[in-house]
């Protein structure tokens, strides 16, 4: 028998990892049950992959063998030992036994290059010295740089979503993800609608619980509107516009806000009431605008 240091007997090599990952990852994928006789290598066979290490990624967010063996014990339930007694298996006793299938677009380099987007939107001077305070809720450079860490560190998702229209984006405070319908925030338009969703992300990680939904929406959109407005060449004569009035009614009143807001002065009460006014007639929010948005913490 060999001696190991500390005298341990060999067994499952298993790290905890610092900070484990949220599990089902962002973009959860195609459920699978797993079953004896399942390795990630036929796995990648059956789902089209050539690495499998790339459907490891997608669930763990690590190559280290050693946490894959945490994860595999503590989120996906595994018990019996490979046949080199070092590593788990897959049995169809495990339970959960729930591991997930990337969809097919997904891979680690493209995931990598999605948060950098991400967090690249949320860079740069105009960023840096936004500060603004609503419903008792500061949003400042540092509080989306905070959110653009997250983002890298992978405690934030991103991901593409194919039911997004490539003009779109969504923060899901739910499962801490944002959904973008595009992979390339390549203009300032789709940089704003990401500033946007990241002012939501902000509020859900002061875990803003009290805000209501037209409160977090009015907020969202002034520095969406800032964000614009300050990489816009001739911001009197080029605004944020929808072709439904009722959503140009929106940005209208943001955008007056966000002049303000470049000014170093902070928007009225009046304006924010105008314009938590004009979010509760909104055709997307004028169903949930009083209720509370439901941030809850990453
Ligand atoms: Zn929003």
């Amino acid at each position: 028998m060999v001696e190991y240091a500390g005298g341990a007997m060999p067994g499952i090599l298993k790290s905890t990892p610092g900070r484990p990952v949220k599990f089902p990852p962002p973009g959860a994928g195609k459920k699978h049950k797993v079953s004896t006789g399942d390795n990630w290598w036929n796995l990648a066979t059956k789902y089209g992959r050539t690495d499998a290490w790339e459907i490891i990624e997608f669930n763990f967010r690590t190559r280290d063998p050693r946490q894959v063996n945490w994860y595999l014990e503590f989120y996906v339930g595994c018990k019996a030992a490979a046949a080199d007694g070092l590593n788990f298996r897959f049995d169809s006793a495990d339970s959960p036994g729930i591991i997930y299938i990337p969809p097919s677009s997904w891979t680690p380099s493209e995931d990598l290059a999605l948060r950098r987007e991400v967090a690249w939107a949320l860079s740069g001077p105009v960023v840096a010295r936004l500060n603004v305070t609503h419903a008792g809720y500061f949003i400042r450079g540092t509080t989306l740089a905070a959110i653009a860490n997250r983002v890298l560190d992978g405690e934030i998702g991103v991901i593409v979503d194919p039911k997004l229209s490539s003009g779109d984006a969504e923060y899901d405070s739910g499962t801490d993800t944002f959904h973008l319908g595009f992979r390339r925030a390549s203009t300032t338009t789709r940089k704003g609608l990401v500033v946007h969703e990241a002012v939501h992300a902000a509020l859900d990680m002061k875990a803003a619980s009290s805000i209501t939904v037209a409160e977090s929406e009015s907020l969202a959109y002034v520095v969406q509107s800032y964000y614009v407005r300050e990489h816009t060449i001739n911001p009197e004569s080029v605004r944020l516009t929808s072709a439904d009035p009722l959503k140009d009614k929106v940005y209208e009143i943001a955008w007056d806000m966000a002049a303000a807001l470049a000014g170093g002065k902070q928007p009225t009460a009046v304006e924010w009431l105008a314009l938590d006014h004009a979010v509760r007639r909104h055709p997307e929010y004028k169903k949930t605008a009083g209720n509370k948005a439901g941030f809850d913490g990453l």
